[in-house]
């Protein structure tokens, strides 16, 4: 303590920190009071098309928070606090079950002879921890109605892997609730092939930091080819993140990467926006007019 008050520096950044553990406390505070009221916490769709032509394949479900008195707090500052904390568990919960019902309706104004959505939702490694999590899965499920052909669930590379060995079970377990597998942010984490391999996955995800650099360097280039070809190989389906350019999506195509995501073909949507998606002419209805 001594120590610390003499030198003046020393204090002023413990100050600091502690301002800083405050504030961390304080928004955890309010997160487990948002997560259980339900209401500040929303659900945001991103659409993701097939390439080239770009028609809608499905939806990522993507958590926001509308804080009384921060305003939107980004996903990147409230998630690690929820994983740290374990609030990520009733929130993904919340999540899955708001994404599950938004299939349910959208499938519905869809009517009966559209190709069927998916709705893809993330999961975090410590999910993956979590003794319910198959409960909580087939519950969402159940309740919606939804059918599991149409739920996908997304895994980051890193979330797979760090225990590869207990998670091929898990998953395997998932995968018999008849839902779908995806690996996310594929190449910033360290995959093992034998274990890809074994996973019961059925899409991986290009890493949109791969995808943005696409342009710029040859090397995020090759990258990029590598891993959709590894996809092609592994018999998956490939989705790139991330696609901000009509240069981006051209390259990917090209590569055959089946689908894409990103700002070129729409930001992550409230409900009610996202569902012009459905009900826009372009997706079902100018398919129907040109068979
Ligand atoms: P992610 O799963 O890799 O999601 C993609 C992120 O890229 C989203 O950020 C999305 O808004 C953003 N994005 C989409 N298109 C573009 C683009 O063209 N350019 C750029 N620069 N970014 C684009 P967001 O919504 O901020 O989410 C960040 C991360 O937070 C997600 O990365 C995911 O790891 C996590 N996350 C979000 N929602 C949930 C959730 O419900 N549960 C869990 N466990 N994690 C979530
Ligand atoms: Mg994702
Ligand atoms: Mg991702
Ligand atoms: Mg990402």
């Amino acid at each position: 303590e001594r120590a610390v008050e003499a030198g003046g520096g020393t204090c002023r950044y413990d100050e600091t920190m502690h301002a800083a553990q405050l504030d961390r406390l304080s928004l955890e505070a309010d997160l487990r009071r948002a997560i259980d009221a339900g209401d500040q916490i929303w659900v945001a769709y991103q659409p993701i098309v097939a390439l080239p032509e770009g028609r809608l394949a499905g939806f990522e479900a993507l958590v926001r928070w509308d804080h009384p008195a921060r305003g939107k707090v980004p996903p990147g500052v409230f998630i690690p606090i929820a994983e740290v904390t374990g609030l990520i568990v009733p929130l993904g919960r919340l999540v899955l079950h708001r994404a599950c019902h938004q299939m349910v309706r959208w499938t519905a104004m869809r009517g009966p002879d559209a190709d069927p959505l998916f709705i893809s939702v993330n999961l975090s490694a410590r999910q993956l921890g979590d003794r319910d999590l198959l409960d909580t899965v087939a519950g969402a499920l159940a309740e919606s109605g939804v059918d599991p052909a149409q739920v996908k669930l997304e895994l980051t590379e890193s979330a797979a892997m760090s225990h590869a060995g207990e998670t091929i079970g898990l998953l395997w377990q998932l995968k018999a609730l008849g839902l779908r597998l995806s690996i996310d942010d594929f190449g910033t984490g360290y995959s093992s092939l034998s274990y890809l391999h074994r996973f019961p996955v059925d899409s991986l995800k290009v890493d949109q930091s791969f995808v943005a650099a696409m342009c710029r360097s040859t090397e995020s280039r090759d990258m990029v080819r590598i891993i959709v070809d590894l996809a092609h190989l592994l018999k998956l389906e490939i989705i790139a993140e991330g696609i901000e350019t009509a240069e981006d999506a051209k390259l990917l195509s090209d590569m055959a990467c089946g689908f894409g995501q990103g700002y070129l073909f729409g930001a992550p949507l409230p409900p009610q926006e996202a569902a012009g998606w459905i009900t826009a002419p372009g997706s079902a209805e100018r398919e129907k007019s040109l068979t």
